[in-house]
């Protein structure tokens, strides 16, 4: 059976949900997007990523002719329409039908698109064994030229980091900022574990304020575990008793080498796994 797709207010095939080859959005990547996870049919952390792409929809000067609780609302019924209980959701906002400039005021109206289909995952024996990545010579977009914190559909700077990370046989790689410090994966964030203390790099470090980040952060500081947000360089991952990366799709998967060089003892470590745990408790118990 074909997915409906949620398009301007409407659950259409997939076949039929389609967008002009005018859209900016395909012309110069002009929209911003969410990419979102339900358990059991339950969106989860479902407000808090609407309010992310309304966030990176203002930071471009988009208006979403929707209000966030309709928007909410349109993601959920996409998610029942096509009876999903375990799927990837995504929500797509483009700046619509223009002409070949660049000028923004050409268009038309925002285009809204929720997909709502099934999610891809990581293959199990990365997570029982930890990723090994390595680190890309393509650094994470300035901010002041395009900022990490905005969810863009101009995702170049993160997929060429993520060819180089393909062509050296790994799946993720490490993005560092302009400053040379760590920042990012190219679709994940990174934590390290030093002496019992979570370290992550800050959101000035110029990377994506990642939900699956936000909520380990919090399990780890209930969990009575001290965490730090802090500017790290490759060397504080090199040496780290242990590594994982956050992300929606990923949810917290282990890390245990970057560049050659072997994090802790190389299989995933004890916090890790714990951290990893309860993250699952949160999701599959819903919240
Ligand atoms: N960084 C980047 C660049 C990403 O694309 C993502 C995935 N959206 C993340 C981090 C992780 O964010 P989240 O936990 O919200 O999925």
């Amino acid at each position: 059976m074909s997915r409906l797709v949620y398009i301007n207010g409407a659950l259409v095939p997939a076949e039929q949900a389609t967008v002009s080859v005018f859209d900016h959005g395909l012309l110069y990547g002009d929209g911003v997007f969410e990419g979102l996870r339900s358990y059991g049919g339950k969106i989860f952390r479902l407000e808090e990523h609407v309010r992310r792409l309304y966030e990176s929809a203002r930071a471009i000067c988009l208006t979403i002719p929707l209000t966030q609780a309709e928007m909410c609302a349109a993601t959920q019924q996409a998610v029942a329409a096509n009876k999903i209980q375990d799927g990837y959701i995504r929500s797509i906002v483009t700046r619509g039908v223009g002409t070949l400039g660049l000028d923004p005021n050409h268009c038309a109206s925002p285009q809204v698109i929720i997909i709502a289909d099934a999610i891809t995952l990581y293959p199990a024996e990365l997570y029982e064994q930890g990723l090994e990545i390595i680190t890309s010579s393509v650094i994470r977009n300035h901010p002041a030229a395009l900022s990490p914190r905005i969810k863009s559909l101009n995702y170049l700077n993160n997929i060429l980091a993520k060819i180089e990370g393909l062509q050296a046989g790994c799946v993720e790689a490490l993005m560092l900022n302009h400053k040379g410090e760590v920042a990012e994966c190219t679709g994940d964030n990174i934590f390290v574990i030093r002496d019992g203390v979570l370290l992550t790099p800050p959101l000035d470090a110029g990377i994506l304020g990642g939900i699956t980040r936000d909520a380990v952060i919090e399990i780890a500081q209930a969990a009575g575990i001290e965490v730090r947000e802090v500017a790290l360089t490759k060397h504080d991952i090199y040496v780290a008793d242990e590594g994982f990366l956050t992300g929606t799709a990923a949810e917290v998967i282990p890390l245990v080498k970057l560049d050659g060089r072997t994090i802790g003892t190389g299989k995933p470590g004890p916090l890790t796994l714990d951290l990893q745990q309860r993250f699952h408790a949160l999701t599959r118990g819903g919240s």
